[in-house]
């Protein structure tokens, strides 16, 4: 018998949306031009990939020049962050970000260190902020930029970026944000919020994986990380993924033009979650700030409850949850994000990360509910 598989994952990813699909299935066997050709197959590529280019300018409120398309998130938080720091190293040396970033932030940011930069992890307090007071006070002659997400991956707490933003600017520092997460849930306007530099990601709102963009502002100077072509304005060399960037730009497009009702309904599922697991489960305690955070994330730690027994009960039972971000699945260490707010590795070993999506519905949710509810009894009493 198969079980009806109902998923609460979509901070790890989301399913290509038909509409997105559609959109991509020409150029994978009609339109298969390489977007460098000059003959019509390859004018149809390339058409599709200035319209693409147009609809992420739009909804990000830049022009079309300044959208760089790359592979993933990751390859976009590396491109802007190294990018920027190797062709301004004249300008100094000095990085700040937190200590709650992607791994594909710290990471970059480690190998920089070993490059000869000085990188400032800024602390968080217990819901996930930075003190804009010790982001100020890191600031030195030296320091070139700013790099903090918008809303963090595994407790969805959503940093103050347009105070980081008026900070970078009064010290003439560039301010780049990882958008990842907050992209299709959270309206973003690149002027308006101050950003110089943006990462986004096509699989964290119903399009492909495999498909990420840069918005790097046009009076900045940055340097590809890779050789080989002249592709993207010479800033990313490889064969333009066609297909993968027109479902970037519908994907963005189309959560775009849903964001309000797509975040009520998120806003609805969650609260209805939060307040009947902490009705009917004692000793649960919410993870990232309670107002600041992504409208579908739920990060709660059960006492007394190991998180991966937790996760393969819920699988058993058709359910797809996470216990920490799916990137650092798989490695024993205790979440750096849990371990940031405060929490001491027992706690930071029984949490849950839920994270609703567009398909789920109450029904779902009251599945869930009971479901974590039956299974943390169980596991309570052993
Ligand atoms: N940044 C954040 C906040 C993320 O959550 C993720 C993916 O989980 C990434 C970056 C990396 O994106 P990608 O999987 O496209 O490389």
């Amino acid at each position: 018998m198969s079980t009806i598989v109902r998923y609460f994952d979509h901070a790890a990813t989301t399913a290509v949306k038909e509409e997105v699909l559609n959109e991509m299935l020409p150029y994978f066997v009609q339109n298969y031009g390489n977007a460098s050709s000059l003959y019509s197959v390859g004018r149809k590529s390339k058409k599709a990939l200035d319209e693409a280019r147009i609809k992420v300018a739009n909804v990000l409120n830049c022009n079309p020049k300044e959208i760089y398309f790359t592979s993933c998130g990751s390859e976009s938080n590396n491109l802007a962050i190294k990018g920027f720091a190797y062709a301004n190293k004249n300008l100094g040396t000095h990085i700040i970000t937190s200590k709650i970033e992607h791994p594909s932030v710290l990471n970059t940011c480690k190998k920089l260190e070993e490059q000869g930069y000085r990188v400032t992890y800024l602390n968080v307090d217990k819901d996930g902020l930075i003190d804009l007071k010790e982001l100020e006070d890191s600031i030195t002659s030296s320091t070139i930029l700013i790099t903090i997400m918008i809303a963090n991956n595994e407790i969805g707490t959503i940093q103050p970026i347009y105070e980081i933003a008026k900070i970078a600017k009064k010290h003439n520092i560039r301010f780049h944000t990882d958008a990842v997460q907050a992209a299709g849930t959270i309206k973003i306007d690149v002027q308006e919020m101050g950003i110089d530099m943006l990462s986004l990601s096509a699989h964290k709102f119903y399009g492909p994986k495999g498909m990420g963009a840069l918005y790097v502002k046009n009076d900045i100077n940055f340097e590809k990380i890779q050789d080989g072509g002249h592709q993207e304005k010479d800033k990313r060399a490889g064969t333009e993924n066609i297909a993968g960037i027109v479902g970037l730009g519908k994907a963005l497009e189309l959560a775009n033009n849903n964001i309000e009702s797509y975040t009520n309904k998120m806003l609805d599922l969650r609260e209805y979650y939060i307040s009947e697991i902490t009705k009917t489960i004692p000793n649960v305690k919410l993870n990232g700030h309670f107002e600041r955070r992504l409208p579908g994330n739920a990060n709660m730690s059960f006492v007394g409850v190991d998180a991966e027994g937790l996760l393969l009960k819920l699988d058993e039972r058709g359910i797809c949850a996470s216990a920490g971000s799916a990137c650092s699945s798989g490695s024993a260490l205790p979440s750096h994000v849990l371990m940031a707010i405060g929490l001491d590795e027992k706690l930071a070993g029984s949490s849950l990360r839920i994270t609703f999506g567009d398909e789920n519905t109450i029904e779902d949710v009251k599945y869930l509910i009971n479901s974590i509810k039956e299974i943390v009894e169980e596991l309570r009493m052993l």
